[in-house]
């Protein structure tokens, strides 16, 4: 089914703004999504008739409350295709989920002289948790490599998997590059030595349909607000047998069953991980998100986009002087590039005046950065309210900036 993108866009009320005098063209869905009206009534409805705290109230809205937040984890659990809404646990977002797991499951599995292994194209959020894991365990902690496609290395899977690797995470899509990871494939592998996968799928939920029993991954990591919903929510996903062998990541309320002064029993999943009130105002938002993108069907969302990064690219790919940074065969959501001679923040700002909103510096990926010998680059990100129409306007504007500074 064609999306009717006009009509989607009147759902939107942040796309219909005016900045620095020019209609806003809104190119930072990477960094975050706008919201639908859907998801913004759902949060103010919570607060305006439902508002109360949730699990343990004897009241009217206690029970109410507690009934939407326990039917928005099977909404999610829904939407990730996970067997059990047991095994969907609510976090702060994808940062937290990988935290969560990278403090838990290290606590209890890995020990001095293990290895935990990443990839070379890893936000900050995957990569800085492991790294205190591994200082904690006295563990060391080894990465994928790629190519200057900005694709990873995959022959260098089997050697660098070692009876030592007691983890590996890896991102679904690249944030600074938009590179699509085979991880499917990587999974196989990964469990062939053994060895559980977590994925990071920030990038990943708002573009590709993610079904966690055919992929098969042991830990799944998402945030709401790349998603068309709120900020600071978002779900950990994970296999029953890790999650329940795993111990508390926080200690609190709702985590526990029984707690004396010399002895605490805690909850059973997904409880065990969700300490203290949760954000239900949000996860109520999330939900409705996700209702959202059903609505529209993600294969149709993946249909509109993948013609629109096309179209972007080939536009992009005849403006003078413009490099890009990443040519993977496989993308979505992103395109990252830069002048030969301009600061990406230069050209940020200018289009910035021209009404343009992207996202330009290290894209919270130093080391993608360091790949490339680069400080940083324009980043421009798709979402499915984006048009054949605002990419023309893209493209005149960078040769204004090309013009400007030559
Ligand atoms: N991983 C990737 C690939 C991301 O793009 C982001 C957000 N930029 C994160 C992790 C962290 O997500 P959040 O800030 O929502 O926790």
């Amino acid at each position: 089914m064609l999306l009717n993108i006009e009509q989607i866009r009147t759902d939107f009320p942040a796309l219909h703004q005016h900045v620095n005098g020019r209609k806003l063209i809104y190119f930072d869905n990477a960094a975050t999504t706008q919201k639908p009206q859907a998801v913004i009534n759902r949060i103010s409805e919570y607060y305006s008739h439902e508002n109360s705290n949730i699990h343990r109230g004897a009241h009217y809205l206690s029970h109410k409350a507690t009934e939407a937040y326990e039917q928005a984890r099977k909404t999610l659990q829904q939407f990730l295709n996970a067997p059990d809404d047991r095994q969907i646990i609510f976090t702060r977002g994808t940062t937290e989920s990988i935290n969560l797991v990278a403090s838990s499951f290290c606590k209890k599995f890995v020990k001095p002289g293990d290895e935990i292994l990443i990839s070379a194209m890893e936000h900050h959020s995957n990569i800085v948790p492991w790294q205190i894991a591994c200082q904690d365990h006295q563990a060391e902690l080894k990465v994928i490599p790629m190519n200057d496609k900005g694709e990873l290395e995959l022959e260098h899977l089997s050697t660098l998997l070692t009876s030592k690797t007691k983890l590996l995470a890896v991102t679904h899509v690249s944030n600074a590059l938009g590179t699509i990871n085979p991880i499917k494939e990587i999974i196989t592998i990964a469990h062939k030595n053994g060895t559980p996968v977590l994925i990071d799928g920030a990038q990943a939920t708002s573009h590709l349909a993610v079904d966690v029993q055919d992929l098969d991954c042991d830990f799944y990591c998402m945030s709401a607000h790349k998603l068309y919903g709120p900020m600071g929510v978002g779900v950990l996903y994970g296999k029953e047998s890790w999650l329940e062998a795993m111990p508390p990541y926080q200690g609190g309320g709702e985590m526990i069953k029984d707690v004396s002064f010399t002895k605490t029993s805690y909850n059973d999943l997904p409880f065990k991980f969700e300490a203290g009130t949760p954000n239900v105002g949000d996860v109520l938002g999330m939900e409705e998100a996700v209702k959202y993108i059903n609505h529209l069907g993600i294969k149709n969302i993946a249909a509109h986009e993948t013609e629109l990064m096309d179209y972007a690219l080939s536009k992009l790919g005849s403006v003078d002087t413009l490099r890009f940074i990443g040519t993977p065969n496989e993308r979505t959501g992103v395109i990252s590039f830069s002048f030969n001679d301009i600061h990406p923040y230069d050209t940020g700002i200018i289009l910035d005046k021209l009404g343009i909103a992207v996202r330009t510096g290290h894209h919270c990926a130093q080391p993608v950065m360091d790949f490339f010998g680069i400080p940083g680059t324009v980043r421009v990100s798709f979402g499915f309210y984006n048009t054949r129409e605002e990419v023309d306007q893209l493209i005149e504007a960078l040769e204004k900036v090309r013009i400007m500074f030559s």
